[in-house]
């Protein structure tokens, strides 16, 4: 039985969550709640949903044992959950596919979306030529310039990119302005955020739509490795591919769940991304959570190798289970998910995204602590294609 139901109807997570929006969006998140409540249980909706997920994605991505590294590391035996093997590469393609079917159960001809390092970008664009509806991501002008095979893709897919000019030019700038466009056109777009964060009921449905890799794993791992694993561990930007893999196994007390976030430089250089673990109580992006800020309460600039943990909050639902004990937050800085990156190409064939090498890295750290018959489960969310120049980049080669 489950006994975890998380959020309350006002979509808390204890002190975390919530909604914190101006007047003129409460109306449009109320209408998103009762959608998402009508349909979140419908047969023919969940049909569908299983339908595209497994055609149009590729479901059920396998688990995976890496034999060879175990063997080297001496421990635990290593498994990973294989999100990279998604169509886009990445497991933010099933959230993706969930909304936009809520979308168009709702009538919205129009999506948008933010999107920092561009990821998030085009798995919405992706959804939206799959549909045929009009697509507007809203992008910082810097993140533009520093991404632009990413802005390329999303034109490629139909999408139209529109460079943000305020602020400093990136993510959080870009959120202001699709907040801005939904509040003006709230009557025929859908709004599509792409981690467990933003006002309820987004933390709430991201999470149900990213259960799925949870899900699997729980069917997956007694048949492919005799029983579930004793560790789950996953990186945390927004925190949706943890979430995912994590929810599922929150009343099964015996899996430790262990989030990595990224230290970048190191976590007194300031220069990192590490909410849960250094930052404090606040609000961001409509929801009260962990919050990287200065003593002035102001969101501080953030860092990491990988622009996909670059993000200065959290999802509530991480704020609350580290509150609440039931999994733990390390850190991996910039030169440890290098190395695990290098690594996991050269012993196992398989080219990480420099986010899921922050979680690969913790878990190598782990494994040699533990004996040959406990099983650490790796959230591998997302292939490393995309990484190749910045890892040349650090280690000083010209492409
Ligand atoms: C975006 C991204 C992340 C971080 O986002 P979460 O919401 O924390 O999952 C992690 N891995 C990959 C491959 C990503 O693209």
């Amino acid at each position: 039985m489950n006994s975890y139901t998380l959020p309350d109807p006002s979509g808390h997570f204890g002190q975390f969550g919530g909604s914190f929006v101006g007047e003129t969006l409460v109306h449009a998140l109320d209408e998103l709640c009762q959608a998402y409540d009508k349909y979140r249980d419908d047969p023919e909706f969940l049909a569908e949903f299983a339908y595209e997920l497994k055609h149009f994605v590729g479901r059920p991505s396998p688990v995976y044992h890496a034999r060879r590294w175990s063997e080297e590391l001496g421990g635990a035996q290593i498994w990973f959950k294989r999100e990279d093997l998604n169509h886009t590469g990445a497991h933010k393609i099933n959230n993706c596919i969930g909304q936009i079917l809520l979308a168009r159960r709702m009538g919205k001809k129009r999506i948008i979306a933010e999107t920092g390092a561009g990821q998030h970008g085009v798995a919405t664009a992706t959804v939206a030529a799959r549909y045929g509806l009009e697509c507007v991501v809203y992008m910082g002008s810097e993140d533009v310039r520093r991404q632009a095979s990413n802005v390329y893709r999303m034109k490629l897919l139909g999408a139209t990119v529109v460079p943000v000019e305020s602020g400093s030019r990136t993510l959080k700038d870009a959120l202001n302005e699709a907040m801005r466009d939904w509040v003006t056109n709230v009557e025929d777009t859908f709004y599509i955020i792409g981690t467990v964060a933003g006002p309820h009921p987004y933390p709430m449905m991201v999470r149900d739509f990213q259960a799925v890799i949870g899900k699997e794993c729980l069917d997956q791992m007694p048949q492919e490795a005799g029983r579930q694993p004793d560790y789950i561990i996953a990186a945390v930007g927004g925190g949706s591919n943890a979430m995912g893999i994590f929810h599922p196994y929150i009343d099964h007390a015996e899996v430790a769940l262990l989030g990595v976030e990224a230290a970048g430089k190191g976590l007194d250089s300031g220069a990192h991304s590490a909410s849960l673990n250094r930052g404090r109580v606040g609000v961001l992006h409509g929801n009260r959570t962990y919050v990287l800020q200065n003593e002035d309460g102001n969101v501080t600039e953030t860092h990491s190798i990988s622009a996909g943990l670059d993000y200065p909050g959290v999802g509530p639902e991480h704020a609350w289970l580290k509150e609440a004990g039931r999994a733990t937050y390390a850190t991996i800085d910039d030169q440890q998910a290098l190395k695990a990156f290098h690594d996991c190409c050269r012993i196992e064939g398989i080219m990480p995204a420099l986010e899921s090498s922050h979680a690969i890295a913790e878990a190598v750290r782990l494994a040699p602590t533990l004996s040959k018959d406990k099983i650490i489960l790796i959230s591998l969310s997302g292939r490393g294609d995309k990484d190749m120049h910045t890892v040349a980049e650090y280690s000083g080669i010209q492409l």
